[in-house]
């Protein structure tokens, strides 16, 4: 396993063709806008190396019996499952946000599943080529990011009634010894400081949409590849550093698009090529992991949120005051009972036909669901017990600057013998966690609220639960 400077040092070595901003990077690692998101992901490699962490952070694998990073792991059982919801809650308590390689590990478990399935009814070989694949991840400890969510054009539209066919990504080629692939996708955590990108359908697909049905591995510095480094509320602040900049580890996932101008994917990296009915389980089994992982680095992330919250509260001066404490246990009941959901979604696991575990879809996505709505509540509650300070606190330079400085901290002061930059810190970091960034990411991220409740609808089996109401008033059909 790689430590997080080795795995920082394996970024460099590699030469993706990077923009932000208008301009490309050739040192993207230590950009200001990008070396947060390095830092955060770069904790998932330290965390694993902690002995303390061992039980949580690693696991054996299947394929050589290595001890490696369960964030190259498949999940074999319920205890994987369960561990893993647990790592998540970790991290996220250790960086207070988004440590992208979760995408990576969801993904390369549904093409597992999925991969195998198609060799079944296909007589493919794709399955062994991912097997390799995945071996090669769990030996050099690679970082994957997920990539399934396309910029999808008109969305009344199927990919190929599309004005522009490239709004889907899709196989623009099929040559002897590979595919050539085109279009983009959008949204991709933590993209640009991953080794790989695994390409995933954004939806089921039928016949005539099978160029749209695509699983691949890329490398990041494929050529053809370019990244995009998207803009976020507080990048400014990240290039003036200081407490205005936040903390070591950023906000949210640092999401890249990805444009793929026709990449050339050579056949051991392909794991679907036109199996359009296989799609939409590789979504489904994706999606299910994924949302069941927001219980765990939510809640993570929100320990960090109530614990400055709280800090802040104390340096107020209103720590006792009861209704405060009321809305501290508020925050606290609306994070655990996501908690619970995760770690209930993994209890009632089933096997795949893979041999891999699928967590309970009708539970994690209800604790997607839920978050949707428990991080805002969250965020409304830091807000309220924060007060307007979160929006008007003004900015370092202020604090530092010889003619008002000194003044500022005088009429910024709060509690006796409380330094004001440990006041100014909570502040920011409750502003940076409860900013649109990051309730925009809590909303949409694996997939918009109404995503889950089709998928809810689906799985609740209504029809099931008429019959019991029915049985038990005694009526008669
Ligand atoms: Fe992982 Fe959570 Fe970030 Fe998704 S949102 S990549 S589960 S930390």
């Amino acid at each position: 396993m790689m430590t997080g400077a080795q795995y920082v040092e394996s970024l460099k070595q590699r030469k993706p063709r990077v923009f932000y901003k208008g301009e490309r990077l050739h040192d993207f690692v230590e950009h200001p806008a990008i070396a947060p998101h390095v830092r955060t992901a770069s904790m998932t490699y330290e965390l694993a190396r902690d002995p303390r962490h061992a039980e949580v952070m690693t696991a054996t694998s299947s394929l050589d019996g290595a001890r490696i990073s369960r964030f190259t792991h498949l999940f074999w059982s319920v205890d994987d499952l369960v561990k893993k919801i647990a790592m998540l809650r970790l991290l996220g308590q250790e960086t207070g946000t988004c440590f992208q390689r979760c995408v990576g590990l969801d993904g390369m478990n549904a093409i597992w599943s999925v991969s195998y399935e198609i060799d079944q009814a296909k007589g493919t070989d794709y399955h062994q080529r991912f097997r390799a694949f995945v071996a090669r991840v769990q030996r050099e400890d690679l970082m994957c990011a997920g990539a399934m969510t396309d910029v999808k054009g008109d969305r009344s539209l199927a990919p190929w009634k599309q004005a522009d066919p490239d709004l889907y990504v899709r196989i623009v080629a099929r040559r002897p010894d590979g595919i050539v692939i085109r279009g983009a996708k959008a949204h991709t955590t933590g993209a640009v400081n991953s080794h790989e990108i695994l390409v995933m359908p954004t939806l089921g697909l039928p016949p005539e949409g099978a160029d749209y049905a695509v699983a691949c591995a890329v490398p990041i510095d494929a050529k053809g590849l370019t990244v995009v480094f998207g803009r976020q509320t507080n990048d400014e602040r990240k290039v003036e550093g200081g407490i205005d900049g936040g903390t070591p580890f950023g906000i949210v996932g640092g999401e890249s698009t990805l444009l793929f101008d026709d990449v050339f994917v050579p056949n051991e990296r392909i794991f679907m090529a036109g199996e359009g009915e296989f799609a939409g389980a590789l979504v489904d089994r994706f999606a299910a992991w994924h949302r069941a992982n927001y219980g765990g680095c939510k809640a993570g992330n929100a320990d960090v949120l109530t614990g400055a919250t709280a800090a802040l509260c104390e340096v107020n001066g209103t720590i006792g005051n009861a209704m405060v404490k009321d809305k501290l246990v508020e925050m606290v009941h609306l994070v655990e009972t996501n908690f619970a959901g995760a770690i209930g979604s993994s209890a009632l696991a089933k096997r795949l036909p893979a041999g891999n575990w699928l967590v309970d879809p009708l539970l994690a996505n209800s604790v997607k669901q839920n978050v949707t709505r428990f991080v805002y509540q969250v965020a409304r509650l830091a807000h309220d017990l924060g007060g307007g300070i979160l929006s008007t606190l003004p900015s370092d330079a202020d604090f530092q600057s010889a003619e008002v400085g000194q003044l500022l901290r005088k009429y910024f002061a709060g509690k006796a013998g409380v330094d004001t930059d440990t006041k100014r810190k909570l502040v920011r970091y409750i502003e940076g966690m409860t900013s649109v960034a990051t309730l925009v990411e809590a909303l949409h991220g694996a997939g918009s609220p109404q995503a889950q409740r089709i998928v809810m609808l689906r799985q609740a089996d209504l029809p099931g639960k008429a019959k019991l109401a029915k049985k038990v008033l005694n009526i008669v059909d």
